[in-house]
């Protein structure tokens, strides 16, 4: 007898996908060679991990430098209350090795940056960004096209997704997104639908696996649009740009690329929520609570409530105080607190993280 390709447990695990015609024996043994960088291990890379290790993909990457937290458990299925506070890629690939002990899953605890993107993107075959930050996508772009690797781009909003997936020699992101969109930059505090990026993560997990098995992908130089209230898919054809700042010229898609990631960098008057606790224990200092009074109600933590639009640098009630600004994630406090600045505030500050980040810091951890 010769001796098998698969191992007896492998051929009962993957029986039900061996069996497709279009899979087989061949396109199993790509899946189990296959090396899949999962940039991100929240929302969309919970689900797109649990799937392509369930597959059989032979070799999982997940990086993320974030704790599993309370307010991620709505949508990151891969995680209990038991995972609270450990970090995301270590959580991930703890509970994926449990269902699948025949892959080998490796968890990078940071967060993607220049510093370690080139040694993950060269180290593998597909690169899947299942992060919510675009400045970390315009990162994944760039270090796919100097290694020629192809990246399946997701993201998420309230109820929709997009979705597409770049190869080498076709259109990049930055194609797509010649510079960072305004209206993209706050989605962390636009909030979505747990199932959005369930749908999104499985989307993605999809099409990586057929194009791991070497089977038509349909996102492979298109754009996805997913709308998940109306259950509407579109698909856009993605054309490369001559003038893209990335796929052009190199020596101008470096200089965006660190363009776009400084404008993620927080200012100093933004405090973390102990420097924040610190403040409020000061006399002088005035709480405002710059949410809709619906939001305030439903919960606070004290302090005055006025709606970031209706913030008057020459309110009686902000006199002589030093201000500290609050919302639910920060960035309404933020741009509440740069017009007060703007307007000769200097003592206004923004919690950064919002409330969020306080009770995550203060309770739940
Ligand atoms: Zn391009």
């Amino acid at each position: 007898m010769r001796e098998s390709e698969f191992s007896a447990r492998e051929w009962l695990r993957y029986a039900r996908q061996i069996q497709l015609p279009e899979v087989g024996v061949a396109g199993q043994q790509r899946l189990r060679g296959a090396r899949v960088l999962i940039v991100g291990a929240g929302g969309l890379g919970a689900p797109a991990a649990l799937y392509l290790a369930g597959a059989g993909v032979g070799h999982l990457t997940l990086v993320d430098g974030d704790t599993v937290a309370l307010s991620n458990l709505h949508r990151q299925v891969l995680y209990s209350g038991a995972d609270l506070g450990t970090n995301k890629a270590v959580a991930a690939a703890q509970q994926l090795g449990a269902r699948n002990d025949d892959i080998a899953i490796a968890a990078i605890a940071e967060p993607l940056s220049a510093a370690n993107v080139d040694a993950l993107v060269a180290a593998a075959d597909l690169v899947l960004d299942c992060t919510d930050q675009m400045a970390v996508r315009y990162l994944i772009n760039a270090a796919c096209r100097r290694h020629g690797r192809p990246w399946l781009f997701a993201g998420v909003e309230r109820f929709a997704g997009q979705l597409a997936l770049f190869v080498p020699d076709g259109a990049c992101f930055q194609c797509l997104y010649p510079t960072l969109p305004e209206q993209l930059q706050d989605c962390a505090g636009a909030g979505v639908l747990g199932v959005v990026p369930g749908m999104l993560g499985l989307l993605q997990a999809g099409e990586a696996l057929k194009f791991l098995a070497g089977l038509p992908v349909p996102s492979r130089d298109h754009l996805l649009l997913w709308d998940g209230l109306g259950l509407e898919l579109r698909r856009l054809r993605l054309r490369r740009d001559p003038a893209c700042r990335c796929c052009g010229a190199s020596d101008i898609a470096e200089m965006q690329v660190a363009t776009v990631c400084s404008t993620s960098a927080s200012a100093d008057w933004e405090l973390s929520p102990s420097a924040f606790a610190e403040a409020w224990q000061r006399p002088d200092h005035l709480l405002v609570d710059v949410r809709s009074a619906a939001e305030y109600q439903a919960f606070n933590i004290g302090g005055l409530n006025i709606p970031v639009d209706a913030l008057q640098p020459d309110d009686p009630r902000l006199a002589g105080r030093s201000l500290l600004l609050l919302c639910q994630t920060g960035v309404r406090s933020r741009r509440g607190a740069a017009q007060l600045r703007a307007a000769g505030g200097a003592a206004v500050y923004s919690l950064r993280g919002g409330i969020l980040a306080w009770l995550e810091a203060e309770n739940f951890r």
